[in-house]
């Protein structure tokens, strides 16, 4: 349409509309009857043709019948008909926001939930069972009869290249929380278990899921089976806890309820509180079975099981331990009734010892030690750190136990490919730590997407001196620094400020504003709140809790009293806590002793960086989930909120580079080499660039399909096939 002659029937003009709406740059003839979006303020774009111009008038005739005067600017190119619905963004003429939304409507309409975005692959969560699953397709992929975009096209691209490169590999899966990025991540796993064969292993993997669920995931208000974590001891209310404890609840067989006195989830504070106790149509004591019978595949043994069940009721009695004030300093006694001394018997400690240690703190004075009786906000504290503490490890030990009994013995050294499902992007009415943490993770992830399919690939480009106008996309440098940047970024302040005893929520808020306000991803908001400019959008968070969250301390004298417990499983699954807290005794904050205890943000920031130096040694495949409504409704598009979530996550931008970028590239050397041997002419072959050139001469191979760099030829996407056509 560039060449397009203007006559008077024709307008050309360059749409931009703001600034930020990104892929909406584009030079286009406006002529009659080209189908056309047109932009109204109430109901969003329309789909039309152009009946006649005058000005900057358009009379458009629009599909729903009427005709409509719209001016030029409030016009985008549509795609003729045949392109409605096509499996790969990359085919579009027209890339814009309602081309884009339009497409992957018109097909999640017909349950073809996934299309690809270039190198991207877009899955539309169904909210519903649709028919695209299963081993007659998974079958048809593997043998290549089936190949439209898929979760299954994914994970067998993933097996192949690394079968192919022998380069381990990774699946990045995306989104907001409530996506679909889970079950996405199951079907990757049904996939490559099924390439396996059906020996022991891959059905252990499989069975791995209900466990990692039952004990890693709870219901949310965006997702009624979100993968979470520390929510055991509060919560937002109708969520839940992690589903384990309405399952043992619900599900245990009467001996184990007899033995831990187990009653039902109502009569639990730490169940309780929220107002939600059951989720429609989930059945918790089924899922208890599920979990039993997975718990024997993953093969942990009975008295394991048994235990770790054991644990779950001891931190259900533990959060009924109740305390009264008993002097005028308000210091409380835990008061002696069923909740403690059932949590006691269950951790297999002396009710009088689990008294003390939560009602009192032991500090050391120079050599002298004082017992100091809690006051009623620091005994509840205490009671919740302990719970918190517990599920945590038993968390970790569960990871192991299965991984070990994958491992089957034999550490494997063999390729590998990872699926990442990790929670998504968060933005709530009230955001706190763990939002905060969830967001940096995010924040992190879209990096490495970034990089790798703009910057490395663009760069490539630039390096090799071949034409190209580098595609803009949001980059997230400025926010990283923020969260990272040493030593005046948010982490680090935070550290800082839960070193001081005396340090309030308020005072963290004056020591960001201070540090940080020349930041343009960061902005103070009111009563002690901050904002930070996510790529994914505004977030405001609520500084309450920050410092005791970050701090999260276990005193010694808890430490010591769960290592002194005779149920073995809880001595194992807490003594990395006893050595983590020999090294550095208690918080500096506490008695000014040094301490060496590494904060909440500080761990957490060190595992990422782990995760993030495993993803950079693979060769990464990217599935972006999206949710179509934020009702958890099927059958609903709507199209304001898919669109947010196309604009975050760069959807139009990737298509963009992968049509107009150089996907297929070659050394020089490496193409003369190979096909050298077919020139007519007589060069010399010292320089393989020169042999390149006349290569593509003597095939006349079409100049702008092709680009000549210092090192490399770069074709454009679908040339792959014309080098074996030389060939
Ligand atoms: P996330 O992990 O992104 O938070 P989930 O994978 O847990 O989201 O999905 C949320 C819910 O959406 C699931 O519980 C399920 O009901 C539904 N869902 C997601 N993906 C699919 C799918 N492919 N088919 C059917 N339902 C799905
Ligand atoms: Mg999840």
């Amino acid at each position: 349409h560039s060449s397009a002659a203007l006559s008077d029937s024709a307008v050309r003009f360059n749409v931009n509309l703001r600034s930020g709406e990104s892929g909406q740059n584009m030079n286009f003839v406006l002529k009659k009857k080209l189908r056309v979006w047109c932009h109204f303020p109430d109901t969003g774009w329309e789909l039309g043709n152009v009946q006649s111009l005058s000005g900057q008038l358009a009379n458009i005739f629009l599909s729903n019948g009427k005709i409509s005067a719209v001016h030029v600017e409030r016009l985008l190119p549509a795609n003729p008909n045949i392109l409605d619905g096509t499996d790969d963004l990359i085919q579009l003429s027209y890339l814009n926001e309602p081309s884009v939304l339009y497409s992957l409507k018109r097909r999640y309409a017909d349950d073809m939930i996934y299309t690809k975005a270039g190198p991207v692959l877009v899955a539309v969560n169904p909210l519903k069972k649709v028919h695209i699953c299963g081993s007659d397709f998974s079958g048809a992929y593997q043998h290549k009869t089936l190949d439209g975009p898929h979760v299954y096209a994914v994970a067998d691209a993933a097996y192949s290249e690394m079968m192919r490169d022998g380069i381990n590999q990774s699946v990045i899966i995306s989104g907001e929380s409530g996506a679909g990025k889970t079950e996405t991540a199951k079907i990757a796993m049904q996939y490559l278990a099924a390439l396996g064969g059906c020996s022991g292993i891959e059905q252990r993997l499989l069975h791995t899921n209900p466990i990692l669920e039952a004990f890693g995931n709870a219901k949310t208000l965006r997702n009624d089976n979100a993968s979470r974590f520390s929510r055991v001891v509060q919560r937002a209310k109708g969520e839940r806890s992690y589903h384990i404890f309405y399952q043992l609840c619900a599900g245990a067989p009467l001996v184990l309820k007899d033995k831990f006195n187990l009653k039902s989830a109502h009569e639990y504070e730490y169940l309780k509180q929220s107002d939600c106790i059951s989720i429609s149509e989930v059945d918790d004591a089924q899922m208890f079975h599920v979990l039993m019978e997975a718990f024997d595949t993953v093969r942990i043994c009975k008295e394991d099981q048994e235990n770790a069940f054991a644990i779950i009721a001891a931190l259900l009695w533990l959060g009924n331990v109740k305390f009264e004030v008993i002097d005028y300093e308000k210091h409380v006694q835990v008061i002696p009734d069923d909740g403690v001394k059932n949590a006691a018997k269950l951790m297999g400690c002396e009710v009088d010892q689990l008294m003390l240690a939560l009602s009192t703190r032991t500090i050391q004075a120079g050599v002298d030690s004082i017992v100091q009786r809690l006051t009623l906000q620091q005994a509840m504290d205490t009671r919740d750190a302990l719970a918190k503490s517990i599920y945590d490890s038993l968390f970790e030990w569960l990871v192991d136990q299965i991984n070990i009994s994958l491992e089957d013995g034999k550490r494997r050294a063999g390729r590998s490919i990872s699926i990442l499902d990790i929670y998504g992007f968060e933005s709530f009415h009230n955001n706190r730590f763990e939002q905060f943490c969830i967001n940096y993770t995010n924040e992190r992830l879209q990096q490495y997407f970034n990089r790798h399919l703009f910057k490395l690939e663009q760069e490539e480009y630039t390096q090799d001196g071949i034409d190209w106008n580098n595609i803009d996309f949001i980059d997230n440098t400025e926010c990283l620094n923020l969260f990272e940047k040493k030593p005046l970024g948010i982490l680090c302040l935070l550290d800082e400020e839960s070193n001081f005893a005396k340090a309030t929520d308020l005072t963290l808020a004056i020591k960001f504003q201070k540090h940080l306000s020349s930041n343009p991803c960061f902005k103070l908001g009111m009563d002690g709140a901050f904002k930070i400019l996510h790529y994914a959008g505004e977030v405001v968070y609520d500084t309450s809790g920050f410092l005791e969250k970050n701090r999260d301390p276990l005193y010694s004298d808890l430490v010591q009293l769960l290592q002194s417990c005779s149920c073995q499983l809880l001595r194992t699954i807490t003594s990395h806590i006893l050595n983590q807290s020999q090294r550095s005794t208690r918080p500096q904050w506490l008695n000014g002793a040094d301490s060496q205890k590494q904060s909440v943000g500080t761990k957490f920031k060190a595992q990422m960086f782990r995760l993030m130096q495993r993803l950079e040694n693979t060769t990464p495949h990217f599935i972006r989930c999206i949710k179509p409504n934020r009702k958890q409704l099927p059958g609903m598009f709507d199209n304001d909120v898919v669109l947010e979530q196309l604009r975050c996550c760069g959807v139009l931008e990737v298509v963009k580079i992968s049509r107009s970028g150089y996907p297929t590239r070659i050394t020089h050397q490496q193409f003369a080499e190979r096909y050298g041997f077919l020139l007519l002419d007589n060069i010399d072959f010292q320089d393989p660039l020169s042999v390149s050139i006349s290569i593509l001469h003597q095939f006349n191979i079409l100049p702008q399909m092709y680009q000549v760099g210092y090192t490399k030829l770069f074709f454009r996407s679908g040339q792959a096939c014309l080098i074996s056509v030389i060939y």
